[in-house]
């Protein structure tokens, strides 16, 4: 049996976006987020968050200060019952990066690197998966493994609305927040 998924954005879609995410104390759960994940968790979904981290890149943070904050926010969701299934997120620039994060690699978004990983190491069924963020780069990747992709308003959410209507992909679902993207894909799967 192979699980249908979503594949989350981190900055910007599920906590606050604050630039370069650097210290545990900037972490701020978006309103609704504990409740809109257990929805989409209801509806049998496994959840992925899918992140680039070119902070790491530039010498921002490290990449063991990524995995603490990504322990950190799983405590967070986890005291409101809350969790997802796995972190995916990317240290590489291809051309801000120091050393060997410097690179043309596959996982940035828009590569769809990282939800390819994702779909091998936790038997997804592409067909059933969606990705959901607040940049083109998200909706992008999305795009680029052909699965469904919804924008959702929060973040840079407006900016990316209005690259997605110059660019002419009207067909991309837009959200107000997270609890209306759990709407539009429950709603979808409904209707299968
Ligand atoms: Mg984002
Ligand atoms: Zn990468």
């Amino acid at each position: 049996m192979k699980y249908p998924a979503v594949f989350l954005d981190r900055d910007g879609t599920i906590i606050e976006e604050v630039g370069y995410l650097d210290s545990l104390d900037k972490v701020e759960l978006l309103p609704g987020i504990p409740e809109a994940l257990s929805a989409l968790r209801a509806g049998g979904f496994k959840l992925f968050v899918i992140t680039n981290q070119s902070g790491v890149a530039r010498g921002l943070f490290d990449e063991t200060f990524v995995h603490e904050t990504h322990e950190f926010l799983s405590r967070k969701l986890k005291e409101f019952g809350c969790s997802v299934d796995g972190f995916y997120f990317c240290p590489h620039h291809p051309t801000e990066g120091r050393g060997r994060y410097r690179i043309q690699c596959n996982c940035r978004k828009p590569k769809p690197g990282m939800i390819l990983q994702a779909v091998k190491e936790h038997n997804l069924d592409l067909s059933q998966c969606w990705m959901v963020g607040d940049k083109m780069s998200d909706i992008m990747a999305g795009k680029n493994v052909g699965i469904k992709a919804v924008l959702v308003l929060t973040g840079y959410g407006q900016k990316a609305m209005n690259e997605l209507v110059e660019e002419g992909y009207l067909d991309v679902p837009i959200a107000k927040d997270m609890k209306e993207v759990a709407q539009i894909i429950l709603e979808s799967k409904k209707l299968k």
